[in-house]
């Protein structure tokens, strides 16, 4: 539950009414923000931490790079099989840092410009009633209010817990971890299980429940975390942390099994929760969700009528390019004639574990529950890189078609460039594609993704 704004001093008001004020530069409010000012509306947008928010500083980018990074000891490895001979190789952490920062540094200029007709403000912003906004010594009034803050990673209360790290930490280490320990089994935990143990860490990933990444395909669970492990993460399921010590040896983990495992560092990955501490929400009188989610109606507007969410912190999809539709709905609605809008349907996604998960549409099981009658199409092969690489990585490929329309109504991939591959099929189920259309589509050859237009028979 968010803890009560502070009090609130008392402020000189210094800057005439906006349109729209929005609390956040991240990827929703940039979006917003810059949009709406592009229509000619007066914005302004105060943003306490490094332009861009989640994405840019501490999610998908820094850890796309870092998963780049890793894929490079794969192939090292698989070059031989190719008449390569790699020389000796290794891997300099402090390089990959140095470089990520540079790069991120880029692109915080990037969004820095992108908002030229925006009026920014650096700090913390409060809500003070529904029409006003503090940002140190300073208050603005608005017309609306926009609250796109986002989300911050949740830690349960273990014993030990001021001895873990979180994924806003992991980038910047100072040492590397040559042992880590993950606990959960969502997007951040797999990831992150993943790109270590490719960049040279021992990974031991935990997880509470029976299998990793709970809400994908059951397949495609299985098939992951086997493909993960003979990458080299040792997963445990049905497992969760008692306490973390410090040690001689670096940290100690011991499991409700009471078994034990030594680390350099344990990365907490157990969810995200909307950041709304300390931002006036309770006072103004919008209403939350018991973790703080703004609840927000049509529009994304909220209880209070001029005040506004979106993005993580309305705790729905916590993606960026769904920040983004939602940013683009509110200003056409604010700004224009309103007729663009968000569609949650057959959202795609990627998750980057090596190798990558892609998936858009319904499960099998959630397929089944809805239809009924469905019929499963699935291709389980060694890709033709592998044939001389010596890898022995598989590939996953799977179609869920409903029976009584022949829709495609669930396409999901395990396996090297998965999100590339998925993000195209996404736009042929947007538009109602049957799987008569995906058999008469022609095939790329020789690629991975030609087997979804090639899958003939039924498995079940
Ligand atoms: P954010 O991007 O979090 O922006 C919120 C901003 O508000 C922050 O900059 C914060 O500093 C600021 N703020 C908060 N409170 C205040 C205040 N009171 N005053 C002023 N400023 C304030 N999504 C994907 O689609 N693909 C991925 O590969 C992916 N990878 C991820 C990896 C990790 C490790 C994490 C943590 C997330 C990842 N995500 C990914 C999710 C994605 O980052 C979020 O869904 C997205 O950033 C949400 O955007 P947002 O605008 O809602 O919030
Ligand atoms: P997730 O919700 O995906 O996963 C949280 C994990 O932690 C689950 O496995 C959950 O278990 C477990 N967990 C929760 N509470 C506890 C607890 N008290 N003790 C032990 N385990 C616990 O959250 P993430 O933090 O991984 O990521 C947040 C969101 O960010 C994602 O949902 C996703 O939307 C977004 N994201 C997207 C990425 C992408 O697009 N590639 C990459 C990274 C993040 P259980 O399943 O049992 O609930």
């Amino acid at each position: 539950m968010a803890r009560p704004a502070p009090p609130v001093k008392v402020l000189r008001m210094t800057h005439p009414e906006f349109d729209l004020f929005v609390i956040g530069g991240g990827s929703g409010g940039v979006r917003a923000a810059r949009m709406a000012a592009a229509l000619g509306a007066r914005v302004a947008l105060a943003e306490s931490a490094a332009m861009g928010g989640t994405c840019v500083n501490l999610g998908c980018i820094p850890k796309k790079l870092y998963s780049y990074a890793a894929h490079f000891s794969d192939s090292f490895a698989e070059a031989r099989g190719f008449g390569w001979t790699v020389g000796a190789s290794s891997f300099d952490w402090q390089t990959l840092k140095t470089n990520r920062a540079r790069e991120i540094s880029r692109l915080n200029g990037i969004y820095e410009s992108l908002l030229a007709k925006v009026h920014v403000l650096r700090g913390r912003a409060t809500l003070i009633d529904a029409h006003t906004v503090a940002v140190g010594d300073a208050q603005f009034g608005a017309k609306r209010i926009l609250v796109a803050t986002g989300g911050w990673p949740l830690v349960p209360d273990v014993p030990g817990r001021e001895h873990v790290i979180t994924s806003n930490e992991i980038f910047d280490l100072a040492a590397f971890p040559k042992r880590l320990v993950v606990v959960g089994g969502g997007y951040i935990a797999s990831e992150f299980a993943s790109i270590f143990n490719g960049l040279g860490s021992s990974v031991v990933q935990l997880y509470r429940g029976e299998q990793i990444l709970r809400g994908f395909d059951a397949e495609v669970r299985q098939f992951a975390a086997d493909e993960m492990a003979k990458h080299g993460v040792t997963i445990r399921v049905s497992t969760d942390v008692r306490s973390i010590e410090k040690t001689a040896d670096g940290l100690l983990v011991t499991l409700t099994d009471n078994s034990t495992v030594h680390a350099d560092t344990v990365l907490y990955a157990t969810g995200r929760a909307p950041n709304v501490n300390g931002l006036g929400l309770d006072r103004v009188g919008v209403e939350q969700r018991k973790n703080g989610a703004v609840i927000v109606h049509e529009n994304f507007q909220s209880s209070v009528p001029s005040i506004y969410a979106l993005g993580d912190v309305t705790d729905r999809v916590q993606l960026t390019p769904v920040a983004l539709g939602e940013a683009m709905q509110l200003v056409a609605h604010l700004f224009t004639d309103g007729t663009r809008t968000i569609s949650y349907d057959n959202i795609p996604t990627a998750v980057f574990t090596h190798p990558n998960i892609g998936t858009v549409g319904l499960t099998e099981e959630q397929a089944r529950s809805q239809f009924g009658a469905v019929r499963v199409y699935r291709s389980n092969f060694k890709a033709l890189k592998h044939t001389l690489s010596g890898g022995t990585e598989r590939t996953l490929m799977k179609l869920v078609v409903d029976d009584a329309t022949d829709r495609v109504v669930g396409l999901h991939m395990v396996g090297t460039d998965a999100g590339e591959i998925v993000q195209g099929f996404a736009v042929a189920m947007k538009c109602g594609a049957t799987k008569a259309m995906f058999d008469s589509t022609i095939g790329i050859h020789p690629t991975m993704a030609e087997e979804f237009v090639t899958m003939r028979d039924a498995v079940s």
